[in-house]
């Protein structure tokens, strides 16, 4: 089975050609020294609240990080009652969930769910700017993958469910946009998927029996300038003749 996450989804959205790079010929991408910081930041902040949630002792990682230290106590201060104990709730880091569909496995890891009798509330943290539009955020592969997930492995009815981003760099304190779901976007999330993967096992099938690659994106997106494969490609920016904004991270952020 093909494991599938947000972020197949997302690069195979995006553009095939880079899904068959990224994915089926596993090419690896550079990440610049500024970029490897912040994920970096990003990974130990989302284990800082995975141990917490374990019960772990924190203080010895507050202590190392000043950051670290600073985003928790925004946190605590600005959403108290998402870390008080409910004893109606359940509630677990990391948590996984998969659905198999054909020769496909839908996977997606939450960085926190609460579940209780009447509701069940998916938390997602995020180290980057608050995105401009909070439509952005409806349309996110994350969002409605994991919004579906839930859905499709559960008891809860759509409407029972809610996804919440918390922002936690934004100034002055950590900002929260909450989605909500329905079982209109249920139904219309579950056919997109259906058509996703329709075209998949197409391309897939063809790079097999006669390995013809897959679609690359239209050029006049210029998504391609600002792809590391655009060399791979020839898609690289014709007034320079180099690849540009070798940032990929930029176009697909690192899922964390
Ligand atoms: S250069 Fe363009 S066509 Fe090639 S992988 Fe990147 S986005 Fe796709």
């Amino acid at each position: 089975m093909l494991r599938i996450s947000q972020r197949h989804l997302k690069i195979l959205e995006t553009c095939p050609r880079q899904f068959e790079y990224t994915f089926c010929d596993r090419l690896t991408l550079p990440m610049s020294p500024t970029q490897q910081t912040k994920t970096q930041l990003g990974s130990d902040f989302h284990l800082l609240m995975h141990q917490r949630e374990l019960g772990l002792p924190i203080e010895p990682i507050l202590e190392r990080s000043p950051q670290l230290n600073t985003w928790m106590q925004a946190m605590l201060q600005v959403a108290p009652e998402l870390f008080a104990p409910n004893p109606q709730a359940w509630r677990q880091s990391e948590h996984v969930r998969t659905l198999a569909v054909d020769n496909y496995l839908f996977t997606a890891i939450y960085d926190l769910v609460i579940l209780q009798p009447d509701r069940a509330d998916i938390i997602d943290w995020k180290t980057y700017p608050l995105p401009k539009y909070k439509k952005d955020l409806d349309l996110e592969w994350q969002t409605r993958l994991y919004l579906y997930l839930l859905a499709e492995t559960s008891d809860y009815l759509p409407k029972q469910i809610a996804f919440t981003y918390w922002f936690i760099q934004s100034t002055p304190q950590p900002k929260s946009i909450a989605i909500s779901y329905t079982l209109k976007q249920h139904r219309q999330t579950h056919s997109d998927l259906v058509a996703l993967l329709a075209k998949l096992t197409t391309w897939l099938d063809a790079s097999r029996s006669r390995q013809e690659p897959f679609p690359q994106v239209a050029a006049s997106t210029g998504l391609c300038e600002r792809c590391s494969f655009a060399v791979r490609c020839d898609r690289q920016h014709r007034d320079d003749q180099s690849p540009t904004g070798i940032d990929l991270a930029e176009l697909l952020p690192i899922p964390i």
